[in-house]
């Protein structure tokens, strides 16, 4: 009847009868753009978390969220949401990280922003009636790189930061985590407020590279992931004597760069040694070193090494961790000197939500996309999410395995149907077909 207005109505939109395609050069010339902030060498990517390039780059999503006509929301660390509003409840979140390691490449972390941003703007355009808002979400400080902290932002959102351990990470030059975040106005006793309320996130969904050679290897264009491996991290330092290398006995030594060299080689053993009770899955290593004094003619007098020990489970994880600390004692008592290891942080692996999983999966045999169910051996923003809510992850193939390089490579043609994926997910998570 004309004129007249049709009742409230809290029926939930029916979804479209197909899915709005995504724009391909739209979401691969964004994506390029990012890429050009902080390259150097070699067409490597360096934006180190607060840095002023990876300032830039969530300056530029900022920009590319406010052109696509979403609402947007920054908030105190600087993680960034990109809404559109749907009938109401709570939200499909979609997203990823920015940051990058030293020299690394263009596509581990913005992949899944901007192919987040590129599926949210796509559900806009397309002008259907969403049941429920979606979010294209960059987090904040994924990598550890600079303050030996991952996944900052998204464990702030999962309320999962001890404050003591933001207080505690220092980068290369020292500079304390905490005097970073006060040098940018941020208030570090506030950064507990930031957690969301898991009654606001329905689903939250990340497309990423998948880091390693598994796909490539079996010809798989899709990896469903499963769990997320988690690390333990420790820094241990070793506090011996600096003397002249020329004029000190090898007797009267406390060399402790010889003590860390036997530590390094002990991860790399226990690691091994435990592998086999995880189906292979324990991995150790020991990624950094910093000597002091640091040159030819003196005996170091303090090692500092950064251990990371990775598994899908947690119980082979501490075993390799607390078989490293009691080496790390044992190795300093025997040559007298002291020893300090400090937690980094721990983390327990995470199983990723078998909802997701399952409307992942049958996206893939639907479209007849050769794909593999797989664990992450790499941490991810998802492994904090999913503490509050569903979480589930995509990979795309990484040319060779290679990551964290600029020789990092994952074919145009796979990114767009990795987006494709992820935005045919977030609208099935969102009409509630999982
Ligand atoms: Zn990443």
């Amino acid at each position: 009847m004309p004129g007249m207005a049709l009742p409230h109505s809290k029926a939930r939109p029916a979804a479209p009868a197909a899915r709005p395609a995504i724009n391909r050069e739209r979401l691969l010339a964004d994506l390029n753009a990012v890429s050009r902030i902080g390259i150097g060498d070699r067409g490597s990517v360096t934006r180190l978390v607060f840095s002023v390039t990876e300032l830039r780059s969530r300056q530029l999503l900022v920009h590319l969220m406010t052109q696509a006509g979403l609402k947007v929301h920054v908030d105190r660390i600087g993680n960034i949401f990109g809404r559109l509003e749907g009938a109401d409840g709570p939200a499909v979140l979609a997203g990823s990280h920015l940051d990058s390691v030293v020299h690394g490449g263009k596509f581990d972390g913005p992949v899944g922003v901007i192919g987040a941003l590129e599926a949210v703007r796509t559900i806009k355009e397309s002008g259907v009636a969403l049941p429920c808002p979606v979010e294209a979400v960059c987090f904040v400080g994924e990598e550890s790189s600079r303050f030996g902290f991952s996944t900052l932002g998204s464990s702030l959102v999962a309320g999962q930061v001890k404050m003591k351990d933001l207080t505690n990470a220092v980068d290369a030059r020292g500079t304390k985590l905490g005097e970073v975040l006060a040098g940018l106005g941020v208030d570090g006793d506030s950064l507990s407020g930031l957690k969301r309320d898991p009654k606001t996130i329905k689903a939250y969904l990340e497309l990423h590279i998948e880091q390693g050679p598994v796909l490539e290897a079996k010809g798989k264009k899709i990896g469903v992931v499963t769990a997320i491996a988690a690390p333990t991290r420790l820094r241990v330092i070793f506090t011996g004597q600096a003397d002249h290398s020329g004029t000190t006995p090898m007797d009267m030594r406390k060399d402790a760069l010889a003590a860390a060299a036997n530590l390094i080689a002990y991860v790399e053993q226990a690691a091994r040694e435990n592998a086999s009770m995880d189906k292979g899955r324990v991995v150790g290593t020991v990624g950094a070193i910093k000597v002091d004094p640091g040159v030819i003619n003196a005996i170091p007098g303090k090692v500092e090494l950064a251990v990371d020990i990775r598994s899908v489970t947690g119980k082979a994880k501490d075993r390799v961790a607390r078989a490293v600390e009691g080496r790390a004692k044992e190795i300093a008592a025997e040559r007298d000197m002291k020893v300090d290891i400090l937690p980094i942080r721990s983390e327990e692996p995470v199983d990723l939500d078998a909802g997701l999983i399952g409307v992942i999966r049958d996206i893939c045999e639907e479209k007849k996309i050769a794909y593999e169910v797989m664990p992450s051996g790499a941490g991810h923003d998802a492994m904090q999410i999913a503490k509050i809510a569903p979480a589930g992850m995509i990979f795309i193939p990484s040319k060779k395995g290679i990551s964290h390089s600029p020789l990092e490579w994952t074919d145009p043609d796979e990114i767009c149907l990795g987006a494709e994926i992820l935005l045919d997910a977030m609208m099935r998570v969102a009409y509630g077909e999982n």
